[in-house]
């Protein structure tokens, strides 16, 4: 097909994820044909560096033949196995034994399943499932953060906490529930420990609330992605679990994003040495190379199902589950994170992407900079002193983007101003000297445009 025909099909008949539908068909489609290593090829020739890995998920970066190869072999093999009927096949098997192994020790089972909204869909129906099971059917209400992001599913979508997930989709849930975000920059602490303090001191009180026997888990990203890459202090995530052990509710950490090296360790949790009860992950666990995610629960919710039902069949299940085409990839992926070198470059080259943000600061445009690992953000200020936002109307984040293209660079613009970065693991020295001169020459771009400069 044409490009223009392919764009009036796209108009036509293709619903995307998380779009404007009219701006959509005003706008069309962005058409990306093919990509290799740290850069993407749209339809029109032109080479984009990619310092988003596709939506926070390539974490290998593209073209890595060897999961190719990977995912080819297990097709001739055995392209499917139901897990249905007792059936299984051994590349599941084995990704599940070595998730257990380098996952914090507390988690012990994993429930696979096609992506991050389905894991967080799992564990919810996990936890009811338990406490039903272990005579605690009061526990219900579930607890999350302002501006996180736990999926698009049903009950999903409300533990998310973005208004365009609630709007006209009747969420929240009168079960769900949230606390404020720790978000540093627009706070009014004095220091990392007073915030916190305070998250903790929100959540004691919001459980308080609801009462502790009503309360079943706290859900929580180590760091918010989709909210806007919001980074809280070293010590705030263990500070939670804790808090969440002493007030007996679950501890679910959502480890989509930050889980498979983006923030440094292979798990966000392993840095605080975190023990959660349940945990969700997805993305780099295949790279993006397949759909594939999991939630892995520990020996206690696990026994507590299990025994509770002991006799009848536990009814949550996808066709999908545990798929051998991407368990199989999943495993290559792992191993390119480890004997692949991946982490270790990641390691080596974090504090260029850190310095590379931090240097922006000094732009008229940029009020924070935040990163850990390869996950990082700048947020874009009017004004640096009382750290006030552009308006709206100004439309500030589609002509950042509009301007990263033109220079040859894609990362997200999200609604508020904020920028966020995710360079693939696999980015060299000279990608992030790349990245940062095409960033630079985009904010120039964007102060350029006289509506921007009139409105600092
Ligand atoms: N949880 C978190 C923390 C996420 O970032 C995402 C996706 N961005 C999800 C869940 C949902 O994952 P998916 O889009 O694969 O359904």
């Amino acid at each position: 097909m044409s490009i223009s025909s392919l764009t009036e099909a796209d108009r036509k008949h293709l619903i995307h994820p998380v779009v404007n539908y009219r701006a959509h068909e005003a706008r069309g489609v962005t058409l990306l044909e093919s990509a290799h290593g740290s850069f993407v090829r749209d339809a029109e020739g032109n080479e984009l560096l990619d310092a988003f890995a596709g939506l926070w998920c390539v974490n290998v970066g593209y073209g890595q033949e060897s999961i190719v190869e990977a995912a080819c072999a297990q097709m001739r093999k055995l392209p499917y196995a139901t897990g249905y009927f007792h059936f299984g096949s051994e590349p599941a098997i084995e990704l599940a034994a070595q998730l257990v192994e380098r996952t914090p020790a507390s988690l012990q089972h994993v429930y696979f399943t096609l992506g991050g909204s389905d894991a967080v869909d799992s564990a919810v129906r996990f936890i009811t499932h338990y406490f039903n099971a272990i005579g605690q059917p009061a526990k219900k209400q579930f607890i999350s953060l302002a501006r996180g992001y736990h999926g698009s599913s049903s009950f999903g979508a409300g533990l998310t906490a973005l208004p365009a997930f609630h709007r006209n989709f009747d969420l929240p849930l009168p079960q769900q529930h949230y606390i404020a975000s720790p978000y540093a920059y627009r706070s009014n602490f004095d220091d990392d420990a007073a915030l916190i303090a305070a998250s903790v001191a929100a959540l004691e009180a919001k459980v308080a609330e609801l009462g502790a026997a009503r309360v079943a888990a706290f859900f929580c990203e180590p760091i918010q992605g989709s909210g806007g890459v919001i980074v809280p202090p070293v010590g705030w995530l263990k500070a939670m679990r804790d808090a969440c052990r002493k007030l007996g509710i679950l501890f679910v950490a959502d480890e989509v994003i930050t889980g498979f090296g983006r923030t440094g360790p292979l798990f966000a949790c392993e840095a605080e040495g975190v023990e959660p009860d349940l945990m969700t992950v997805a993305k780099g666990l295949t790279s993006g190379y397949a759909p594939m995610g999991a939630v892995l629960i520990s020996d206690e919710v696990y026994r507590g199902i299990a025994d509770g039902s002991p006799d009848a069949a536990i009814g949550h299940g996808y066709t999908y589950s545990a798929h051998p085409v991407s368990a199989a990839i999943a495993l290559e992926v792992m191993r390119l994170y480890h004997e692949g070198g991946l982490l270790a470059n990641a390691a080596a080259l974090g504090p260029r992407f850190a310095q590379g943000l931090d240097a922006l600061l000094e732009h008229p445009l940029v009020g924070d900079s935040r990163h850990r690992g390869f996950l990082g953000a700048l947020e874009l200020v009017a004004d640096k002193d009382t750290k006030a936002g552009f308006d709206a109307a100004l439309k500030l984040p589609d002509r950042i983007a509009a301007a990263a293209y033109r220079n040859g660079l894609i990362f997200r613009a999200f609604g508020d101003n904020i920028l966020g970065f995710a360079p693939a693991l696999s980015y060299t020295a000279g990608e992030f000297d790349l990245l940062f001169e095409r960033l630079r020459r985009t904010l120039d771009d964007a102060l350029a445009e006289p509506e921007v400069r009139a409105a600092l």
